[in-house]
């Protein structure tokens, strides 16, 4: 795989004067939006963006600093910042306003801050940007910082940084930058905690709030800023906006903050870094300090070595490393440092023995390096990888408007004004000699290695505890062994050659245009194949979306059974690899998942030799070899995954086990880890062509592809397998869901199995009916919607009960419902009374609403479901979910919509008071529990009232503990939900083939 992070940093000086206007700027020939580029008298940069068709408005700001630039005794203070200027500017001061606001009109808003920027965006509903935008615009002119929010919003970073606390990649991350040169800010540590924010500088008698002040003065300076704003307007009134709105942030002129030297000096190379990982990973990175790259972004001569030495094909380091049972991933490629410094990093994920041999692996990895030296730098691969990037460029398709501007505001920090959208991906010149400079640093005096397993063979000291995080680690030079392999790498295994050309480069870009708008039909129907088909209409490029769906009993009936088709679908892939990759750098890929039903097989991308690569896949399922020793690294990788799950996060756990509860059937980790210890080979070579030989195949087909092509592609599939009928009434099952008994609050206890965790979370569902009746589903939407943003003001904001509170609907085969989830340091149980307050209180919400705030809920919510697809892939991915749950009712977002603004404010308070209300007698649900071994007791003990409402939780509830026979009677205790029917007969979708 070539790994490549969003590249780097090169100021565009903006000239001073009135806005001066630039409009040569390189677009996709797809790309039907305008765009103008301004500067503003202020020096602030702006991007125009004009698209008549968005229903969605949207701006981004990005400032070009971040956390390298806090000071030295308040680490993460950026990122605090950040935070902080969402709650509240002098025009605007309520602390909710923004989101409020947002809220009402069908938007939403994040931001992120990174080691040199720091970036917003949101999105809304066309016709309300200005409001969102003029509330955006104060930010950067007249923040509050009021010290009420300072002190509270504190929690949630520190939340935050503890849910990151057992996450390995902040783990190593941090690690890496703790031990890079301490002369450089790249050491620093970002996020920030309650230690660094209110602790530290407290002990130092600092003001936190006075220097958050100095900082915003200092950095937030309009000619660091770069502002994208994207909306149906044109071009001129978005003009007439950025200059209203932006004018008045300040310039302060000045520098781009860089800082010089790079992270990774000669004292920090040569050396080896051992870490024990909190999951059980095996993983082993080269760390070569790169110059900052960004300036060759022309011709991006690091793309060839990333293509070559990140290549999967035969030949490969991946392909030798697998062959030796070593290695299970590859990845190479430039990771984004800062100003004046970039990473090129080679990472591999390693099988238990690639653990022992690791000092085998890294001479193979220069010697391979070697041969590209010596072999000379080929101009036709780099022209292959042009004509690839060219290509993927040309026919970009439109992504969501924020994540869109978002992405281009950080661009502009980067590349001439021209190349601000195409400078990431086009390549121009040939230019061997920079390929050959990039090559001279991947050299064996000149990487850190890291090593990153739960054992370390011969470490004879102690392992070191980092700060942060308390990875636990050892750095030393490299052992002798290993130096001693690095002398000679010249020579090199004659199982390493250069990649040959890529046969799967797509050469028929024809799209067939159709009138009208074509609906998803069915073009065969029969007791083997169901055929879903849709000629795009809409977004007109050459590419297609396929989906498959093998269902066959067989593959879910025990926890063995599933975990065979596991074994089977990942050993498929593994021999499809060498093949399958040339066409996934080509632009076509493929997926291959096990589900509930059997597997599904999807295909996505150039639609031009999607036949030949189905052809191939297909054939290697119906035809596999279970080799023995991939077998054995297979196995072990999926014992690895299964055993993995136990230290996902608390909040995973608990909607996991509602998942678990209310689902018919599904099988644990636990009970298919149980069952792996005894397969053999045979007992797969066995097993899968079993599970083929009674199937179902329901298919789609989306995108630039004829009716005829269709039905082949379908074809390929039935004339692989043969397969018989499932009877009917297998063709229809469908798993169902557990319906609550009313009246009963249940309450499901379990502890966070990783005993370092220090977070608690809780799923608190409600069930509210049968999933199909449209009525209800258009008041639980509406309610919902009402619901969202009161909920993170209220639990996050000003209970900071922790950085994860969500809100929304839980949805599953014959029943939906509404759920809230946190993850806290509080107990699950303060937890409960907490969100049965907010619940409570949302009575007095709804019924408070003015008939124009009621009015306003109801259009956003309208406007959100009728969304329109912003690319293909998001229709296809739409149009799926509708036929794999088997309702098919692909208009039901129309229908919603309708019914929505139906919904009277007296319809929503008697449906809250029978479903939602905490004292409601009606009422179904469950809420599981996931309470940390470490969880602290209060700091501030609790009142007596809150203590006993927090008692109250369990005694009063039907609790069911951390047991598998009780949690097995209780779901015998409940009944089961319909299956899935279709809302119309299916032979109402049918058409006749061609
Ligand atoms: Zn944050």
């Amino acid at each position: 795989m070539t790994s490549q992070d969003n590249a780097d940093a090169v100021p565009v000086t903006a000239g001073p004067g009135h806005p001066a206007v630039f409009n040569a700027i390189t677009k996709p020939d797809q790309d039907d939006r305008s765009y103008r580029l301004l500067t503003l008298a202020n020096s602030l940069q702006v991007l125009l963006i004009s698209d008549a068709a968005t229903d969605k408005a949207s701006a981004a700001l990005d400032v070009h600093v971040g956390h390298l630039c806090d000071p030295e005794d308040v680490a993460g203070l950026a990122h605090f910042c950040e935070h902080l200027l969402f709650m509240g500017t002098e025009k605007y001061p309520v602390e909710n306003d923004y989101n409020q606001y947002l809220s009402e009109h069908g938007g939403h808003s994040n931001a992120f801050t990174s080691v040199e920027n720091t970036n917003y965006y949101f999105e809304v509903t066309s016709g309300h940007f200005e409001g969102a935008l003029d509330r955006f615009a104060q930010f950067f002119i007249t923040p509050l910082f009021s010290e009420s929010c300072t002190e509270r919003e504190m929690n949630a970073v520190d939340s935050e940084h503890k849910k990151n606390l057992q996450s390995d990649n902040w783990r190593v991350y941090q690690l890496e930058k703790d031990l890079s040169n301490p002369n450089h800010p790249y050491r620093k540590f970002g996020t920030g905690n309650l230690e660094t924010l209110r602790d530290i500088p407290a002990q130092k008698g600092l003001d936190i709030r006075k220097i958050l002040l100095e900082f915003h003065d200092k950095y937030y300076s309009a000619n660091i800023m770069k502002l994208v704003l994207l909306g149906k307007e044109s071009l001129d009134q978005l003009e007439s906006w950025a200059v209203a709105m932006f004018s008045a942030v300040k310039n302060k002129d000045i520098k781009v903050p860089s800082f010089e030297g790079h992270p990774l000096t000669k004292a920090e190379l040569g050396k080896e870094l051992l870490i024990k990982p909190v999951k059980e990973l095996r993983h082993l990175e080269l760390t070569f300090p790169f110059p900052d790259t960004q300036k060759m972004y022309k011709s991006q001569p690091s793309k060839y070595l990333a293509h070559l030495i990140g290549h999967e094909g035969a030949g490969s380091i991946l392909s030798l490393l697998k062959a030796k049972g070593w290695a299970i991933a590859l990845s190479a490629g430039i990771t984004h440092g800062g100003i004046n410094f970039d990473f090129f990093k080679v990472s591999i994920d390693l099988t238990l023995a690639g653990v022992e041999h690791y000092e085998e692996i890294v001479p193979i990895i220069f010697q391979y390096i070697s041969m590209v030296t010596a072999d000379g730098i080929k101009e036709w691969i780099f022209q292959e990888c042009k004509q690839l990037a060219a290509m993927s460029f040309r026919f970009k398709e439109k992504s969501p408007p924020s994540s869109y501007t978002s992405r281009v505001a950080g661009n502009m920090h980067q590349y001439d004004p021209e190349d601000i959208l195409s400078g990431p991906y086009l390549m121009y010149d040939y230019e061997a000699d920079k390929i050959a400079l990039c090559l001279s640093y991947l050299r064996p005096d000149n990487f850190r290695l890291t090593l990153v397993s739960p054992t370390h063979e011969g470490i004879t000291s102690d392992f070191e505890k980092a700060a942060w995080y308390g990875t636990e680690y050892v750095l030393r030079d490299f052992p002798d062994v290993l130096k001693k392999a690095l002398v000679n790498t010249k020579e090199h295994d004659p199982e390493l050659f250069l990649p040959s050309p890529n046969e799967f480069i797509p050469e028929n870009f024809d799209v067939r245009k159709v009138d009208g708008d074509a609906r998803a039909a069915i073009i065969r129907d029969d007791n083997i194949v169901r055929m879903w088909y849709k000629k795009d209409d809409t977004f007109l490029v050459p590419k297609a979306n396929v989906w498959f769906q093998l269902k066959s009993p067989m593959s879910y009936v025990s926890p063995l059974a599933c975990t065979l088709a596991r074994i089977y679908t990942d050993l498929l892939k593994d021999a499809l690899n060498e093949f399958s990759y040339y066409a996934e750098v080509a632009g076509l890929s493929y997926a291959l998942e096990n589900n509930t039903d059997g597997m599904v097989l999807i295909l996505a991308g150039y639609n031009d030799k999607l036949a030949t690569l189905l052809t191939k896949i297909v054939d290697k399922m119906k035809n596999l070899t279970v080799d023995q020793k991939r077998f054995k690294f297979i196995s072990e990788q999926v014992a690895r995954s299964y055993k993995n799950w136990a230290m996902e996060s608390p909040h995973q756990h608990a909607i996991y086990h509602v998942s678990y509860l209310t689902q018919e059937k599904l099988w644990t980790h636990e009970e298919k880890l149980a069952e792996l210890d005894g397969i053999t080979p045979d007992d797969i070579q066995r097993f899968y062509p079993q599970m083929l030989q009674h199937m179902h195949i329901e298919g789609l087909a989306h995108g630039n592809i004829e009716n005829a092509t269709a039905l082949k592609l379908v074809q390929i599939v039935e004339d692989a397998f043969h397969p018989k009928a499932l009877p009917a009434y297998q063709r229809a099952e469908t798993m169902r869901t557990q319906l609550l008994t009313p009246g009963i609050s249940y309450v499901h206890t379990r502890t966070v199995p990783n005993a370092d965790n220090l977070n608690s979370a809780i799923e608190y569902y409600i069930q509210v009916g049968d999933f199909t009746d449209a009525e209800l589903r258009a008041q639980l939407n509406l309610f919902s919607q009402i619901a969202h943003e009161p909920a993170f003001d209220q639990l996050r904001t000003k209970e900071q009960l922790g950085y994860m509170v969500f809100s929304g609907l839980r949805k599953s085969t014959g029943a939906m419902g509404f759920r809230v989830i946190i993850q806290s340091e509080r107990e699950p149980t303060f937890l409960e009374t907490r969100i049965d307050a907010f619940l409570a209180g949302l009575k007095k919400v709804i019924a408070d609403l003015t008939p124009e705030e009621f009015a306003k809920h109801q259009t956003a919510l309208a406007a959100r479901m009728l969304e329109k697809d912003k690319n293909l892939a998001q229709e296809s991915q739409r149009l799926w979910t509708h036929v794999s749950s088997r309702y098919y009712h692909f208009d039901q977002h129309v229908l919603d919509a309708e019914k929505v603004k139906r919904v009277t404010q007296d319809t929503l308070l008697a449906f809250f008071d029978k479903f939602i209300d905490p004292a409601s007698t009606t009422r179904c649900k469950l809420s599981v529990h996931v309470k940390s071994k470490k969880c602290p007791e209060p700091k501030v003990p609790l009142e007596q009232d809150v203590k006993d409402k927090v008692e109250a939780v369990l005694k009063t509830a039907h609790v069911v503990q951390d047991d598998e026979n009780a949690v097995a009677d209780l779901k015998a205790s409940w009944c089961l939900s319909k299956a899935a029917v279709p809302v119309k007969p299916v032979t109402e979708y049918m058409v006749k083939a061609v």
